[in-house]
């Protein structure tokens, strides 16, 4: 029996996939490669092709006998999101369609969903828990939220059961320091930030620093990627033993503000990070943290690196021997 990864060679997928392989499981993954990078794959099968081409899914669910699917292929970028929606309707919400119809037609019945944070939008308080409103400020959310959704309906018509896990920010990198984060643009704070240590960038962009919070800018719950991906494993345990589709938060519980975050790196790489105030990005809410009491509770899971300067330290540890992130 094999566990299917879609998405297997990106950041977050490419971590899940070393996690299961450390479990001993049978590794299948789909990836295009237009975002993913073939050397962030440590092991499994690969088949380079899209979730849209019809033909080549089936073949990969006719060549392997697959019980369960971690779906993490997607376009993810918020700020692209919003200049090109058809790009993010149509890899993300149609490439998940196409998945469901395969997994029917091959009689899988689980699914653990890379989804986001970004579903709930402007939050109503924090922290955040699973039943809160949904109303997500950029297309990037509202494509995620709309293939959460079109999973359930395949639940309720077709009794595939999912664990839909909504990520907050994920950082960090793998602790044998073979893989890590490598985004074409970056956009993200901790690489950006990791840059300016490396003299790649002369300094950080600081988005905003007149919040309604302590130091003006925005708090953010970073989780250690290693941590997303053992929630991965047991999602996919817990569909294993029978139980119920579910929803869960992932943070870790901490909130911090990007001038701390700034500040914790530039401890932990000895570098001074020159920072600029510019404006406030738009569809930011000011602060994002996550309650992940049912994921603690329901699957088990404790994020094990929940300090910042812990998931810091592991992402510089893979851009100092990786400044150039993987070998193209
Ligand atoms: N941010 C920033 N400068 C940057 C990139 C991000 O100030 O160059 C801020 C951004 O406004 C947000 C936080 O850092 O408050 C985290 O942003 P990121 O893009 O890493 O993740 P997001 O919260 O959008 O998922």
């Amino acid at each position: 029996m094999a566990v299917l990864v879609t998405g297997g060679a990106g950041y977050i997928g490419s971590h899940a996939v070393a996690a299961l392989l450390e479990q001993g499981e049978q590794v299948v993954i789909v990836d295009n490669l237009y975002q993913g990078h073939r050397n962030a794959i440590l092991g499994g099968k690969l088949y380079e092709g899209d979730l849209r081409d019809a033909d080549f899914l089936a073949k990969v669910f006719q060549e392997n006998d697959i019980d369960g699917v971690i779906h993490f292929a997607a376009n993810s970028l918020v700020g692209e999101s919003m200049k090109d929606p058809g790009k993010y309707y149509h890899n993300n919400v149609y490439g998940t369609l196409c998945l469901l119809e395969q997994m029917q037609k091959a009689g899988v019945s689980r699914i653990v969903f890379s989804s986001t944070a970004a579903t709930y939008g402007e939050p109503e308080r924090v922290p955040i828990d699973e039943f809160d409103r949904t109303l997500p400020t950029n297309t990037y959310g509202e494509t995620k939220l709309a293939m959460e959704k079109m999973i359930r309906w395949f639940d309720v018509a077709h009794g595939i059961k999912f664990v839909s896990l909504r990520y907050f920010n994920a950082a960090g990198a793998h602790e044998s320091g073979k893989i890590g984060e490598d985004h074409s643009p970056e956009t993200h704070l901790v690489p950006l930030v990791l840059q300016v240590a490396l003299g790649q960038r002369e300094h950080i962009s600081v988005f905003g620093d007149d919040y309604d919070t302590e130091d003006g800018t925005c708090i953010r719950d970073y989780v250690h990627v290693s941590d997303l991906a053992d929630a991965h494993i047991l999602a996919l345990g817990r569909l294993r033993k029978g139980e119920d589709s579910a929803i869960y938060n992932l943070g870790s519980g901490n909130g911090y503000s990007v001038k701390q975050v700034i500040d914790v790196s530039r401890k932990v790489t000895g570098h001074s990070i020159p920072a600029a105030i510019e404006p406030r990005r738009a569809g930011d809410p000011a602060v994002l943290i996550a309650s992940s009491d049912r994921a603690r509770k329901e699957l088990g899971w404790t994020p094990r690196r929940d300090k910042l300067e812990d998931i810091v330290t592991s992402a510089w540890n893979w851009h100092r021997e990786n400044p150039t992130g993987y070998a193209k």
